[in-house]
């Protein structure tokens, strides 16, 4: 599919992608002109043939990243931006992820790290992840197939970040991989799969544990007076733990 080249947003928050500059562009609210659409630059404002306006923009990370790719369950923003504030992971992190599944938090992290390396068993999702990688136009990052259970190859790391259903096997690996002061993260949707993860780092002489936690987002609908939580709320996801390598 062609990369998404320009994005059409109306004043609340609709977005339409325009692939080929040179064709008209369709949405709910009727056709924009392709001329008006080759003719315009960022910021201009263009009306669709039943008078609806739409402002045109560049896509940046978070539009491309709004059309990955799902096959595995991906990590939600919420949790995501947690991982990022509690590691403090930045422009000269390396970290380790595993499982990639659809890529989502190992992607969202090589846009902000040095650069990332992700795990996965199962060749179908590489597949998703690497089409997800090229969407994103990602170079730091590299997909292994690789089960974490077995061991990590890669050395004084960071960060890892686990999404995997038996964490708490990743421990001995995890210790021989981070830089003392690194941090290992384990993301689980349950939490008797968080209670066996935190248990083994609490018994291990290598990992201080330093909190589990689950974040609970409610939006809000703002409207004039009509001020209240959205009706439809993201249940449960996940809990987070995060450790810290001792030695
Ligand atoms: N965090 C990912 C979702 C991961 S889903 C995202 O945000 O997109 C969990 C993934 O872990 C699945 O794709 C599964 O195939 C993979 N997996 C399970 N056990 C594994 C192991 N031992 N080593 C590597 N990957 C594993």
């Amino acid at each position: 599919m062609e990369p998404i080249k320009k994005v059409l947003i109306t004043r609340d928050g609709k977005r339409y992608y325009i692939r080929n500059e040179k064709e008209d562009c369709h949405t709910q609210y009727g056709m924009v002109k392709k001329s008006e659409i080759t003719s315009a630059k960022d910021g201009d404002m263009l009306t669709s043939n039943t008078g609806k306006e739409l402002f045109l923009y560049t896509p940046s990370f978070k539009d491309f990243y709004s059309r990955i790719k799902r096959g595995a369950q991906i990590i939600p923003l919420k949790d995501i931006g947690a991982i990022i504030a509690e590691t403090g992971i930045g422009k000269d992190s390396r970290i380790l992820d595993a499982g990639a599944g659809s890529g989502a938090l190992s992607c969202f992290l090589a846009h902000l790290a040095k650069e990332v390396v992700t795990y996965e068993i199962r060749e179908d999702f590489i597949s998703i992840v690497k089409s997800n990688i090229e969407l994103l136009g990602l170079k730091n990052i590299k997909v292994v197939q690789k089960d974490i259970y077995q061991g990590i190859d890669e050395t004084e790391l960071d960060a890892i970040t686990l999404d995997v259903p038996e964490p708490w096997l990743v421990l001995p690996h995890a210790a021989s991989a981070l830089k003392a002061g690194g941090f290992l993260v384990s993301y689980s949707p349950s939490i008797t799969q968080t209670a066996d993860f935190v248990n083994a780092v609490l018994e291990s002489p290598h990992f201080s544990h330093i909190k589990t936690f689950e974040i609970i987002e409610r939006e809000w609908e703002i409207k004039g007076r009509k001020v209240r939580p959205e009706t439809a709320a993201i249940g449960h996801s996940g809990f987070i733990s995060i450790a810290r390598k001792l030695q």
